[in-house]
């Protein structure tokens, strides 16, 4: 369902404007209308920008503390038009270095899931995550840095249009989702993502650590496969 935002991003009013008292004599209520704050004006700038604007605007982005540390941002990979989106948390050392999403062990073990399910992090797939910089020591994302971010990854799902969306780990179901709940509690249900559909999973990371839930991991993502293909069935694609 349109929200309120997008219905008026449609029809060309946003930024916000709202009315702005002013006192002082026979000025009750001004006419005069100023931006409601820098967060939304920002949020409605960046949801007007196109592919290559958006990799641009997220390079020079200095939003939260994370510019000064990193060496690359890291937008994504991927197949622009994939029905496949893959989220993740944010990127590490390796990530960093190199300007693309899950290159290190964890992404081996993203890689080697796609592979099994047939495929590949540049057919059919995008990857990304909620952050577009590594926080320092891979720190967990602070709730400012994920709310400065998140209005990226919302372009991106809009640009790319993904037919369903895995979320790799907690933080990426947590800051779509706009839940707290584990990720075990929101496994084997679709959800959703403004209007698409979203399966929740474990970050490859944490399977690393934890080899014995990768069955489980696995099971998830056959979920995953049969949800996209009742999605583009009904549709009839
Ligand atoms: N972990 C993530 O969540 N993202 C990456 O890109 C790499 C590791």
């Amino acid at each position: 369902m349109a929200t309120r935002e997008d219905v008026l991003r449609e029809l060309g009013l946003t930024p916000q404007w709202r009315l702005r008292r002013v006192s002082g004599a026979g000025a009750a209520v001004a006419r005069e209308v100023a931006p409601a704050n820098d967060a939304e004006a920002r949020r409605a700038r960046i949801a007007m920008l196109d592919r290559d604007a958006l990799v641009a605007d997220i390079a020079g982005c200095t939003a939260c503390a994370l510019c000064r540390t990193r060496r690359n941002t890291v937008p994504g990979v991927g197949d622009l038009n994939a029905r496949w989106l893959f989220v993740g948390e944010a990127p590490g050392a390796e990530e960093d270095a190199q300007g693309e999403p899950f290159v290190g062990q964890a992404g081996r073990l993203l890689d080697n899931m796609l592979d099994a399910l047939g495929l590949a992090r540049t057919r059919d797939v995008y990857i990304a995550n909620v952050l577009k910089c590594r926080p320092p020591n891979n720190r967990t994302p602070e709730p400012l840095e994920v709310e400065a971010c998140l209005p990226y990854l919302d372009r991106q799902i809009e640009l790319i249009a993904p037919r369903l969306i895995v979320a790799l780990g907690k933080s990426a179901a947590s800051a779509l989702l706009d839940s707290d709940a584990s990720v075990a509690s929101m496994r084997n249900r679709v959800h959703r993502y403004r209007d698409t559909p979203l399966v929740v999973t474990y970050h490859p990371a944490y399977l690393l650590r934890t080899p014995a839930d990768k069955a489980k991991a696995w099971e998830d993502l056959l979920f995953a496969r049969r949800t996209l293909r009742e999605v583009l069935a009904a549709s009839g694609a």
